[in-house]
């Protein structure tokens, strides 16, 4: 769990030195000296006497009192400490400035009698002292200080005093009560009640502690009518800002002994209590009654106590107006500023690693989420937050819920921080894995053999992506703040699938196109390659007579092959069509495959043609042509040459006809328009949406391409002049052969 506050404040009052050894301490710790300086060390004793962490749960005790009338010797008494006290021989002033001292009485003693818990007590510098002369500086300053502090003023006096308006005593109270007003002067409605808690030292006896409670009160009230207030408190009386306690102690030097007694007795009422309601408000006045009563507490948390009390000094003694509220909420302001710092230790401690992790991942370009990170964030959140409230929820609720508004801004704002790094991270492998997805199920379906459904593949994927995406926002998520939705960040993320999936899409089109593309080669091969192979027979397809004319299956060779063609295409065009229409592309896309594919079928099919008018290939094909004519008769029987057999006439007429398929080969032409194919038209303009990726593996057509440069005729020229005449005097001399050959049979014939 957190390292608590105080622990961390263990550190620094440790780190106070020397000072912090309990010797310097037996006598308490001397907060105000001689001269008026604070003393910075109360921390120091405050911890050492284990308050530090008491919270609320300590009391403040002042004495007052003229110098020497026994009040260090009560408090010794009262509360076991240690202040000095004047000897019997030297009679001189001994306690100087104000000294304070946890009351080392046990607390608890049975019976909900014992002493509270944490009492601090305040010896403070007897007024009218023979030392100090006149100094009624001091005696103001200390009286402001006590009132602005303390629960419970004991005013000690003795019962020779009592009555004696005019005495020393008197003039204190006036001061007190002057300072008082003084000090709630701002804003009446915070003033804080407290108890003038009399003590009569040196009672006789012989007047009743009633009738001298009696005499007092009516000082108080003449003293109180008698004070000049400041204008808006011209009506207040005492009983607004005083209850009122009086007890008497036998004298201690002739009844020691009862003396002690008493005193014991006195000490089980400082002990925590609450007013009875039906008794009046204004005198606690039962022997037993506990007098440490919530309405007195000044609320300073114990470890906010020594910068309030400096704060409060520091106003006393330059004089400035002493307003508690602003005191109070100078104090919430700095500790709730500390208390921040401590917690956010933890929170640091817990959150750090996450950023820097995070951080890492980002720069070295790998963004993934952190497993577990909405957990963390949550634990961590709850803590400082928790740990701020016990420990800073004690000071002014105002500052307090200020500063827990900040502290709440800050952490969520690291805690937001780390929400959107996981959600970018998620992001970015959500759409990674995705397109993995997507490849590996398209990959695995092409294995298969099947034919996969592709929109349906990217349909799931793109389910599951969001699924884990919705999920891991969810779980990242911090209840209560106010950013708890990413509908941007899902909307954004779907966006990018969407992307991913357009791009995957179109790879998809791709193989499609790549798919049917081979189907259309394989197609063009067969029967291209086909329609090449009957021009190895002389007869033609059709077995038309020989009429000395071009049989018709040469004659419209072209338009064999382009009506072949075509088919073929339309056929691959429509099942381009219905297979990228059931995965969603759009109209757009189906109609750049289209395009690609008839430019590419184009390409094959002239690939095609260039293979089969290759120089051996179209070579052979003439010379079966070529003795189709020439050694087989009409009904395709084999001729035995004669020498009485006209060699030579049908020689010449097998040349001739065979030698005519040349230029008819040359070029690429169509029957009915002696031109060459609508190639143009037939590919058709580029689509609209065409884009440079699309046309980057595109081979130039001539007369469609213009700008390259190449014409239609030359597109379709098959064989080129020289190759043509290369052609025909090969050709000549092998028919020349073929000739030579039948003479020689013929003669032969006869030989033989
Ligand atoms: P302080 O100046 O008020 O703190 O007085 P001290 O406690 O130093 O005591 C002053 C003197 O009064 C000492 O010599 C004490 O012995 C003496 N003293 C203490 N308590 C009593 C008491 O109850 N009655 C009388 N008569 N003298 C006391
Ligand atoms: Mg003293």
């Amino acid at each position: 769990s957190a390292p608590s506050v105080l622990t961390n404040m263990n550190g620094h009052f440790a780190s106070m030195g020397k000072n912090g050894t309990e010797d310097n301490y037996e006598h308490g710790i001397q907060l105000i000296d001689e001269d008026k300086n604070y003393n910075d060390n109360l921390p120091v004793y405050l911890q050492l006497e284990s308050i530090i962490r008491a919270g609320f749960n300590y009391h403040l005790i002042s004495v007052f009192g003229s110098q020497s009338t026994g009040k260090s010797t009560l408090l010794n008494h009262l509360f076991g400490t240690e202040f000095g006290v004047m000897s019997e021989q030297e009679r001189r002033q001994t306690t100087k400035g104000i000294w304070m001292s946890k009351n080392k009485k046990e607390h608890a003693d049975g019976g909900g009698k014992g002493m509270a818990e944490n009492i601090l007590v305040m010896d403070v510098e007897g007024t009218d002292g023979r030392e100090r002369g006149e100094d009624q500086d001091f005696e103001r300053k200390s009286a402001l200080f006590a009132l602005a502090t303390s629960e419970v003023l004991i005013v000690n006096i003795w019962e020779h005093q009592v009555g004696l308006y005019q005495g020393a005593n008197m003039g204190l109270l006036k001061t007190v009560f002057e300072v008082n007003l003084q000090l709630f002067l701002k804003d009446s409605k915070t003033a804080m009640r407290s108890l003038l808690f009399f003590v009569i030292r040196d009672h006789l006896g012989t007047t009743p502690l009633s009738n001298l409670r009696q005499t007092l009160l009516q000082d108080l009230s003449r003293i109180w009518t008698s004070l000049s207030k400041p204008p808006g408190l011209e009506k207040s009386k005492i009983e607004d800002y005083f209850d009122f306690a009086f007890v008497a102690l036998p004298h201690k030097i002739l009844q020691p002994e009862r003396f002690v007694s008493e005193v014991e007795k006195l000490g089980t009422r400082f002990r925590e209590g609450f007013k009875d309601p039906k008794r009046s408000g204004l005198v606690l006045d039962e022997e037993s009654q506990p007098i440490l009563l919530p309405e007195y507490h000044r609320r300073i948390p114990a470890d906010g106590f020594s910068m309030y009390a400096s704060g409060v000094w520091d106003q006393i003694v330059s004089n400035k107006d002493l307003d508690l509220p602003t005191q109070q909420e100078l104090l919430a302001q700095f500790r709730c500023d500390e208390i921040s710092r401590e917690v956010l230790v933890a929170f640091d401690e817990a959150i750090v690693p996450l950023e820097e992790k995070q951080a890492d991942a980002i720069r070295s370009g790998k963004p993934s989420v952190i497993p577990k990170l909405g957990k963390m964030m949550n634990t961590a959140r709850v803590e400082v937050l928790k740990n701020f409230e016990t420990e800073a929820s004690r000071y002014h609720k105002g500052v307090y819920k200020r500063k827990m508004a900040e502290l709440e801004t800050k952490v969520d704002g690291r805690l937001k921080a780390l929400f959107q790094g996981q959600l970018s991270a998620a992001h970015k492998s959500g759409v990674h894995a995705f397109s993995e997805a997507v490849s590996a199920a398209v990959k695995s379906g092409q294995k298969k053999g099947a034919s996969y459904d592709f929109q349906q593949i990217v349909q799931s994927e793109k389910q599951k992506a969001l699924h884990n995406f919705e999920q891991e926002a969810q779980s990242t998520l911090i209840k209560g703040t106010s950013w708890s939705n990413y509908e941007q960040e899902l909307s954004s993320y779907q966006k990018d699938l969407d992307e991913v999936s357009a791009r995957l899409r179109k790879d998809e089109m791709r193989r499609l196109a790549t798919r049917i593309e081979r189907w259309v080669r394989s197609r063009i091969s067969d029967s291209i390659g086909l329609e090449f192979n009957k021009l190895g027979s002389g007869r033609g397809g059709s077995g038309a007579p020989e009429t000395g004319e071009k049989l018709p299956s040469e004659k419209d060779l072209w338009d064999r092959i382009w009506s072949l063609f075509t088919d073929t295409v339309q056929l691959a065009e429509s099942r381009f069509t219905e297979r990228a229409r059931s995965f969603d592309a759009s109209p757009e896309e189906v109609d750049i495959g289209l395009w690609r594919l008839r430019r590419k079928s184009w390409g094959v099919l002239r690939a095609k043609i260039d293979e089969e008018v290759m120089e051996g290939n179209i070579l052979l094909k003439l010379r079966e042509n070529f003795e189709d004519k020439f050694r087989y008769d009409d009904e395709g029987v084999p001729r035995i040459w004669r020498p009485t057999d006209d060699i030579e006439g049908m020689y010449t007429r097998a040349r001739e006809s065979t030698l005519e398929l040349i230029p008819l080969l040359s070029r690429f032409k169509l029957q009915n328009t002696n031109a060459p194919p609508p190639l143009e038209s037939w590919i058709g303009t580029p689509p609209a949406a065409v884009s440079a990726a699309d046309e980057e593996d595109l081979a130039p057509i001539g007369g469609v391409d213009e700008d390259e440069g190449k014409s239609l005729e030359e597109e379709m020229t098959i064989l080129s002049d020289g190759k043509r005449a290369d052609l025909t005097t090969r050709f000549k001399k092998m028919a020349d052969g073929v000739y030579v050959e039948a003479k020689r049979s013929a003669i032969g014939g006869i030989t033989q």
